[in-house]
């Protein structure tokens, strides 16, 4: 997995620091009570220009402050700013491969008392570099997590909070502990959610489903990618609508989506071979054109790709 590299660049407290001195208190309220909220973004090498392009990075910028608004949060840097910040990171540390990018505002009073009105909040960033996070080349082999996921109304999931990834490292550390590659999430209902820490597409009779944005999973910006290229250069009939867990069983192919698993195809559910237990045609042909795009080869998309240098 990714480390952490001496020698990168922080955006902490208002300012650019090393790493190293990018350091919080054991009495901070996000650090005790979990009241954080991050991004995670990635910028591709393209060896052709020279450059990282860091992908969507507008809309990973706006997801992250609409949800200001769910964890009262107010901070001096605007949209533009965070933004901005972000790009200078990259710039600064130096890097010339892949990176990996993560916003963090956070709750940084030293109070006791798990509340989220009238405690300050601030921004704070780092950057690392980052290869492919999970096999995207043979296919994963995945299980039901027998933990359920985040509902709406106790933890939610479309808020990427740092307290809410208690419930993924439960459903990741259970599906390694048991010899599989990644988890699945039901809801409290028993209908699919997504995985721990991407969304979930299926292929059934040449239409792509996924489950809708009400069915208690972080609205990706990899799945509305997913989404807009099946649908505007595939051609495809998109679905969103609840999927049952047995249809992982009967469906003709089935991959994740995420900025950290990019588009990953799974080959087997519990143990059940789906199609031919290898990627499917369906999901190889959305992976070859999602990492085009990423890499800012296709210039119908180009405008999702912000140039660092
Ligand atoms: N669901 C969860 C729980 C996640 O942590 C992620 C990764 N951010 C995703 C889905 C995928 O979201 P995105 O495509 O925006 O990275």
């Amino acid at each position: 997995m990714a480390t952490m590299e001496p020698g990168a660049i922080a955006y902490f407290e208002g300012g650019y620091v090393p790493v190293e001195e990018a350091k919080v208190s054991i009495m901070t309220h996000a650090f005790n009570y979990g009241t954080g909220l991050f991004e995670g973004i990635r910028g591709y090498y393209t060896a052709d220009e020279d450059n990282i392009l860091i992908f969507r990075l507008k809309e990973h910028v706006d997801r992250f402050v609409r949800n200001f608004n769910v964890m009262c949060m107010e901070i001096p840097e605007g949209r533009e700013e965070i933004e901005s910040i972000c790009v200078e990171l990259v710039k600064r540390s130096g890097f010339r491969e892949g990176v990996y990018i993560r916003p963090l505002c956070y709750k940084n009073e030293l109070s006791l008392g798990p509340k989220l009105r009238g405690v300050q909040s601030s921004l704070c960033c780092y950057v690392i570099k980052l290869g492919d996070y999970v096999d995207i080349a043979s296919g994963l082999d995945v299980a039901v997590s027998s933990w359920r996921r985040l509902s709406d109304n106790a933890i939610p999931s479309r808020v990427k909070s740092t307290g809410s990834y208690v419930n993924s490292s439960l459903a990741a550390t259970e599906s390694k502990q048991a010899g599989f590659d990644e988890a699945i999430f039901l809801r409290e209902d028993g209908s699919v959610a997504e995985g721990s820490a991407m969304n979930l597409f299926i292929v059934m009779g040449g239409k792509l489903i996924t489950t809708p944005t009400t069915a208690d999973i972080l609205v990706g910006i990899t799945r509305n990618t997913v989404l807009e290229l099946a649908r505007e250069e595939l051609g495809l009939e998109v679905v969103e609508r609840p999927i049952a867990r047995t249809e992982l069983y009967v469906c003709d192919e089935a991959f994740f989506s995420g900025t950290g698993a990019q588009v990953a195809p799974v080959r087997s559910v519990d143990r059940r071979v789906i199609g031919n237990g290898e990627p499917g045609p369906i999901s190889r042909e959305l992976q070859d054109l999602y990492f085009n795009v990423v890499q800012g080869k296709v210039q119908k998309y180009r405008h999702w790709c912000t140039p660092v240098y």
